[in-house]
């Protein structure tokens, strides 16, 4: 459901949901796929990229060592807002999208439907180290792939074998055998374990 970037050679046919192209000089493209076309693109000045708002606005990336449980505390300890919708606000955390957050919750064994008042300081060491470590296995095994388009590549991520609770629900949690839950949250399904995200 997402955009995916591929290279190809510049003789190749544009495929329908290509949208953009950037051709090198070498007779290689680069083509940004987007079957929903959710994705924007803008042409910013490199010198004052840090001024451009999506990026000024950004949250710290789980592999950026300044990501912190001290800094996740301070952002999520004030709100009345499910803890499964913090781990998805791109302006504190960037980078966790609805498949991680749940898989991070559940490595932390924090519960998402709780509020990030009731938040304690431990949960965010924990958070921090889980969004590191399944960020960077998901990075390894190239992403996950569930019920989205494979490209005519044939391109597709392995992390979908590694999930521990996104779309498990009735089936049992790999770390105490429960049976997992499936709710809403913030309007996106979200998938725990009651027993380990108490
Ligand atoms: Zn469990």
């Amino acid at each position: 459901m997402e955009g995916k970037y591929f290279v190809k050679e510049h003789s190749e046919p544009i495929e329908k949901h290509e949208h953009v192209i950037f051709e090198f000089e070498d007779g290689i493209d680069l083509r940004y796929a987007d079957v929903r076309k959710f994705g924007r693109m803008c042409l910013v000045n490199k010198d004052r990229i840090d001024e451009y708002e999506p990026v000024a606005k950004q949250g710290i990336e789980p592999i950026d060592e300044r990501l912190t449980g001290d800094y996740i505390y301070e952002h999520f300890k004030s709100k009345r807002i499910p803890i499964k919708s913090l781990l998805l606000d791109q302006t504190i955390i960037a980078g966790l999208g609805n498949i991680y957050a749940d898989e991070v919750a559940h490595r932390a064994k924090v519960n998402p439907l709780k509020l990030g008042i009731d938040i304690k300081r431990n949960e965010c060491n924990r958070i921090k180290e889980a969004a590191k470590e399944i960020i960077e296995k998901a990075i390894e095994y190239g992403g996950t792939t569930i019920r989205s388009y494979t490209s005519s590549l044939g391109v597709t991520g392995k992390y979908q074998d590694y999930l521990e609770v996104h779309t498990k629900a009735g089936e049992k949690c790999p770390q105490c055998g429960t049976i997992i839950k499936k709710e809403k949250v913030g309007g996106r399904s979200t998938y725990y374990c009651p027993r380990c995200q108490k």
